[in-house]
């Protein structure tokens, strides 16, 4: 044979190992004749443990098909390697002729194809992952344009396919978010911090109308590790949310039925309409005295515009508690009247206890030095209060007895604000 030739074809077969594939020749019996490399790095065996052993020893080729094989086919075998890993391999296999067409053994070429199978399986899992989680996930690139969505997230939107979405939505921005504040924040966020953990909003539905959502997102790199847009996950969370309103109209109704004003926690208007009944009774049957007074905040509109609905809560809070405290027998009742208006009953007072009682409500009120700038009687909160006092033997109604302590708050408001005037039932 030309030297040359065999120094080719030698230098084929190193070629061949470099390129990870494994070059094997046998003879007709399959007898290893040929051994290079690659097929010592594929199937772990060296070139002299090879030589001139039987190939289906070797490795699990189809010997009869080999033996028999009178042209070039392919195989693939799998099997274990030293790792304990499993690889695949593809063979393609051909018989060496003689220049007389004799058949003088068998070439065969083995390519590990475990790797790419393995990366194709992954990239399958990963499309059925996407494809089948109970989650929306998407991809946003820096222009705002959706460049992937899984079904979930298009179902979410309320479009019936993925590639509906990605025809519709042309700004993630202005068309996936319900409150444009919200997407603001959520954008700000995302390329700001480089990742959104539980972000709650509502998203737009295609209908225009919206779900709730729990949002999470993490920044994308491209190759030369620059940002080049951000991985989306969105959950649903419509019915929770939904489970919590209800909850929080519910704990709301309870609290009125338990008869505690939200705000401040004294007792509230419907307290006090069942304490003034059960008292009016027992003042009509025992022929006591019982008293009402009615406060109101004065100018307290002007104390929310200067100073915000917020601190007029906590002005609200406050007043309530100084009148709380001055009122000392155990039988009377403070409640929230209604807006910036306190009532009290006080059981077995006349006009004279309850106006001592009424002036310590309001230079209690006073001393709290809450500051009112807007208020033209003084620089602190006042208080105007009205109070309706039974007469023995004038037994009316609970009803005119509220009625007298409101007209006594107008008089005293009229008058002039932050003072109390008293009126006796027998007077209307
Ligand atoms: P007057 O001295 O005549 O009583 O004047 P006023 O401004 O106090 O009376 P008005 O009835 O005009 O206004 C009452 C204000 O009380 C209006 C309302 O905004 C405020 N208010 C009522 N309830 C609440 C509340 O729960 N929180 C807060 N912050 N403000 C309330
Ligand atoms: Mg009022
Ligand atoms: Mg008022």
């Amino acid at each position: 044979m030309d030297i040359k030739l065999i120094d080719r074809i030698l230098a084929l077969g190193n070629i061949m190992g470099y390129a990870r594939m494994a070059h094997i020749e046998t003879n007709v019996d399959l007898c290893v004749s040929a051994w290079n490399q690659g097929a010592q790095k594929m199937f772990g065996h060296s070139e002299n443990e090879a030589l001139g052993h039987f190939l289906d020893k070797l490795i699990p080729v189809d010997k009869e098909t080999l033996i028999q094989c009178t042209r070039a086919g392919t195989m693939s075998i799998s099997l274990g390697n030293e790792q304990g890993q499993k690889i695949k391999c593809d063979i393609t296999y051909a018989p060496i002729l003689s220049l007389q067409a004799e058949k003088l053994g068998i070439a065969l070429l083995a390519i590990n194809i475990s790797e790419k199978t393995q990366l194709k399986q992954r990239k399958q899992q990963i499309e059925e992952i996407f494809g089948v989680a109970p989650i929306g996930m998407y991809h946003v690139n820096l222009d705002g344009k959706i460049t992937m969505v899984n079904s979930e997230y298009a179902w979410m939107l309320g479009f019936e396919s993925s590639d509906a979405v990605l025809n519709h939505v042309k700004d993630f921005k202005t068309q996936v978010f319900f409150d444009q504040e919200k997407a603001k924040e959520f954008m700000f966020n995302i390329f700001e911090a480089d990742q959104i953990i539980s972000f709650r909003c509502r998203l737009k539905k295609k209908d225009n109308s919206y779900l709730w959502a729990l949002c999470y997102a993490k920044t994308t790199q491209n190759k030369f590790g620059r940002i080049d847009g951000f991985n989306g996950f969105s959950v649903d969370i419509s019915a929770t949310v939904r489970t919590e309103q209800a909850l929080e109209k519910a704990n709301k109704q309870l609290k009125i039925l338990s008869g505690i004003d939200g705000l401040t926690q004294i007792p509230n208007r419907r307290k006090f309409d069942e304490y003034l009944a059960s008292e009016w009774g027992r003042h009509i049957r025992e022929k006591n005295h019982l008293s009402v007074i009615m406060c109101d905040i004065d100018f307290f509109k002007y104390y929310n515009d200067t100073y915000g609905h917020q601190a007029g809560d906590e002005c609200l809070q406050q007043v309530a508690r100084a009148i709380h405290d001055s009122s000392c027998r155990s039988s009377d009742l403070i409640a929230r009247y209604g807006g910036e208006e306190f009532v009290l009953i006080l059981p077995n007072t006349d006009m004279k206890g309850a106006k001592v009682v009424a002036e310590r409500v309001r230079t209690s009120v006073k001393n709290l030095k809450i500051d009112h700038k807007s208020s033209t009687i003084n620089q602190y909160v006042t208080l105007s209060l009205g109070i309706a006092a039974t007469i023995k033997g004038q037994n009316t109604s609970a009803k005119s007895l509220v009625a007298l302590a409101d007209k006594a708050l107008y008089e005293a408001k009229e008058g002039g604000r932050n003072q109390s005037i008293g009126k006796t039932l027998n007077n209307i």
